[in-house]
């Protein structure tokens, strides 16, 4: 892994996603498959990083702390890039330390991260800001990586993701949101004339567009809709309609999806498609954000795909 080297791999495909629905309503969907990059940093993680590691690394930085939750693809890719980089890293994870870890948590220990187990509130103070929170002493040789790389090195990383030559053809660019990082950097490149739509992973996550908004010069711009309807109860929420909906979307495009994120936002894509809220001649791309590690806390045979990640 090399800091310098462009990250827009050969490896990431578009895809067409061909569905009688699709045809019927006269939509073309494209799949930009981010997710596969790589298989522990993949997606948008890679993009988020690079420019936190980069100068931890500038600045000298052994040791590196960031942010996540006990499923978190952060966390994943944050312990893989500082093994990588040879950096020192430790986890803060969100909540109790549970009795058995999850997949995600001991594939991050195997990897050399050190965890750390927060209080809900301690790991709110603690997340997006170094200085006013409750850890700052016990890490003040680490470089601080905010959770899910939120602020403005996130957003230049993720700015990389498309190319404005690229994606011209496109009118529109939907993503799923977590923190806001990622879709804040595909604001940058966008057109205005594209809607760029974000589908929240999470539940009624009504500080978003301040914090989408806290990351952009200029605010909210007019082409960003932000969509709260396809959360399935909240954030790694999951039901069996989505899970139904994720193999069948296999079958049909032979694209994995992930339960967290792009399993929502595609479900979304297909049922705001069947609403009529895009007008015949559309053309979207989808961002596969990655996330597919997360699938391997489902047990076995739920997915269809799943063995094969
Ligand atoms: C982290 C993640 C997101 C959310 O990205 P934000 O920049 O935090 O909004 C979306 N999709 C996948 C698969 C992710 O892992």
């Amino acid at each position: 892994m090399d800091l310098n080297q462009p990250i827009y791999s050969e490896r990431v495909t578009i895809d067409t996603v061909e569905s009688e629905l699709t045809a019927g309503k006269n939509i073309k969907l494209h799949v930009l498959r981010l997710d596969k990059l790589h298989p522990v940093i993949s997606g948008n993680k890679w993009f988020k990083l690079k420019y936190y590691l980069a100068d931890a690394a500038d600045k000298g930085y052994k040791k590196i702390v960031t942010f996540g939750g006990p499923y978190s693809n952060h966390i994943a890719a944050t312990a893989y890039a500082a093994k990588q980089l040879n950096f020192d890293a430790v986890g803060v994870i969100r909540g109790e330390q549970p009795l058995l870890p999850s997949h995600t948590l001991s594939a991050a220990r195997d990897l050399g991260m050190e965890l750390h187990f927060l209080s809900r509130d301690d790991y709110n103070l603690s997340k997006r800001s170094a200085g006013i929170n409750p850890i700052d002493n016990r890490f003040k040789d680490h470089y601080y990586i905010p959770e899910g790389g939120f602020g403005s090195k996130g957003v230049a990383g993720a700015a990389e993701i498309l190319h404005p030559g690229d994606i011209i053809k496109y009118t529109h660019i939907i993503t799923a949101v977590g923190t806001g990082t990622t879709i804040a950097g595909i604001l940058q490149v966008a057109s205005p004339q594209q809607e760029v739509i974000g589908i929240s992973a999470m539940k009624n996550n009504t500080a978003l567009a301040d914090e989408i908004s806290s990351l952009l010069e200029n605010g909210i711009p007019g082409n960003l809709r932000i969509i709260h309807d396809y959360h399935f109860g909240g954030y790694a929420k999951k039901s069996q309609p989505l899970l139904d909906f994720m193999n069948r979307f296999y079958r049909l495009s032979n694209i994995p999806l992930d339960f967290v994120y792009t399993g929502k936002v595609m479900y979304g894509i297909f049922d705001l498609i069947s609403k009529n809220y895009f007008s015949p001649g559309a053309a979207i791309l989808m961002l596969h954000t990655g996330g597919l590690q997360g699938n391997r806390s489902l047990p076995p045979g739920i997915l269809e795909f799943r063995e094969k990640m």
